[in-house]
């Protein structure tokens, strides 16, 4: 499954930017996910539950941010939002549209953890 190799590189590097703070729980793993990078948000959630079992991130909460697609128009000399993925037209001008700037992003945005408070 596509998306369980997504989810485990993103565990692995959540595990690593931990490193810096042991003992620390996950709470919550934002990710920027374009509408075109062909992931299935409920296939993602599958996935990370399984992903994330006996790590740092077990039980905690992947929020996934569709990215809407942006293209530039040439003839508008803007970037535009494209509401359908069926045809990329400009939806000001009806020009087609090939100038992708957003819409394939796969990355985490912010990483919430949890410190363990020291006990005295
Ligand atoms: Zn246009």
């Amino acid at each position: 499954m596509h998306e369980l190799s997504i989810v485990s590189s993103i565990v692995d590097t959540v595990t690593e930017s931990l490193a810096a703070y042991p003992g620390a729980k996950v709470k919550e793993v934002r990710l920027r996910v374009g509408a075109l990078a062909s992931v299935i948000e409920d296939s993602l959630q599958f996935c990370y539950g399984i992903a994330t079992e006996d790590t740092p991130l077990a039980g905690s909460v992947l929020v996934v941010n569709i990215l809407p697609v942006v293209m530039h128009c040439e003839p508008c000399g803007a970037d535009v939002e494209i509401v359908s993925l069926q045809s990329f037209r400009c939806p000001k001008c009806g020009e087609p549209v090939l100038d992708m700037r957003q819409g394939r992003e796969l990355e985490i945005e912010s990483i919430e953890i949890d410190e363990v408070e020291e006990q005295v």
